[in-house]
């Protein structure tokens, strides 16, 4: 192994969307968003799989994500695009069949001179001010609407927070603006789907929770990370590690350094206190992250291992991102090109 391996559980990614799936009303479709590269998964391999487990609807930020996730899945699914239409962006979701979410009044009259006749989206705000149509211009746009909208969309702030008020005030406010409106709804995300049949509408569309993040904690683990050994050396007490030399050994200490720093999403916030792994055994950091490479103390080990895990399970994508003071989605979609990215699948005739 000459590089970090970032190995991609595909079926868990299958079996992640089925348990989501499984929370909702059969009548609910569940869809499947598929930003940032699959959440720095990798699109190419990741959407054909949740279309196989059953996904009919895939969410993206940008028009350009949605060229790729047509590329890769071919005529059939839907794809809505967050942004919605972007000045330029027209001729790339039409000849793409890219469904833009509008989010404002621009957007909706830009749509009726560039895209006429064309599939569209709204997305609305319910309450969270970032995306999406107010209620006051909403109201004033809905009636003059020259087709309906494939979706009528907002999203929630608080989802990860259950007993937030936020969550009951936005899916209240998201009521009252689709009120009288025969269109597919849908407010729920991750946490959203969480949240109950309340908040599940004629679709649900997760995300992370499809990639094991919290907050769907009963997800299963996707992702494993392990990082070669270049070499091992033995450092005296007193001795010190890293940049900085802000470590400094108590006693003698073997040392490894590994082939992956913070150049590939692996914060320097995270030493001290973290460990990598050698099967069930932890082995800390010593000294600081570096661009390319960690310096891990591995004076418990029997041997001088040839790999650590830095991901795997013993250690999941937010228990990092808890030492690094952020959040699983930031790991993931951190994490870096450099990596061998390895897709782990059952054969294709077992699934
Ligand atoms: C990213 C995003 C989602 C998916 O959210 P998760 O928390 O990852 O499930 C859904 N809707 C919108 C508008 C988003 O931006």
């Amino acid at each position: 192994m000459a590089r970090a391996r970032l190995t991609i559980d595909l079926d868990a990614i299958a079996a992640n969307w089925r348990t989501l799936d499984a929370l909702s009303a059969p009548e609910v479709e569940t869809a499947a968003v598929v930003k940032a590269n699959a959440y720095g998964l990798g699109v190419d391999a990741v959407a054909p799989v949740l279309e196989a487990a059953g996904a009919r609807s895939f969410f993206v930020a940008l028009a350009e994500e949605g060229v790729a996730v047509r590329r890769a899945l071919g005529d059939g699914p839907r794809i809505f695009v967050f942004s919605g239409l972007m000045p330029g962006d027209a001729p790339l979701l039409t000849a793409n069949g890219l469904v833009p979410l509008l989010n404002s009044l621009q957007q909706l009259s830009d749509f009726k001179s560039e895209m006429p006749g064309t599939a569209f989206g709204i997305q609305l705000d319910s309450g969270m001010n970032r995306l999406g149509l107010e209620p006051a211009d909403w109201k004033a746009a809905r009636d003059q609407l020259d087709a309906m909208p494939a979706l009528i969309m907002s999203h929630l702030a608080c989802a990860d927070a259950p007993d937030h008020d936020m969550n009951r005030r936005q899916r209240d406010c998201f009521a009252e603006m689709v009120q009288d409106m025969s269109v597919p709804c849908s407010l729920a995300a991750t946490g959203g789907t969480l949240l109950g049949p309340d908040f599940h509408h004629q679709m649900v569309r997760p995300g992370i929770g499809l990639y094991g993040g919290l907050p769907f904690a009963g997800a299963a683990p996707v992702v494993t990370l392990s990082v070669p050994v270049i070499q091992t050396r033995t450092v005296e007490a007193g001795e010190a590690v890293g940049y900085g030399a802000d470590w400094v050994a108590e006693g003698p200490r073997r040392i490894a350094t590994v082939a992956a720093g913070y150049a590939d999403g692996l914060m320097r916030h995270l030493a001290p206190g973290m460990a990598l792994y050698h099967g069930a055994t932890p082995c800390p950091i010593a000294g600081r992250v570096s661009m390319d490479l960690i310096t891990v103390d591995v004076t418990g080990l029997p041997d001088a291992p040839d790999k650590l895990d830095i991901l795997g399970p013993q250690q999941t994508v937010d228990d990092l991102a808890r030492a690094a003071g952020t959040i699983g989605y930031e790991i993931l979609t951190s994490l870096g090109d450099r990596y061998e990215r390895v897709y782990k699948r059952r054969k294709a005739s077992e699934n």
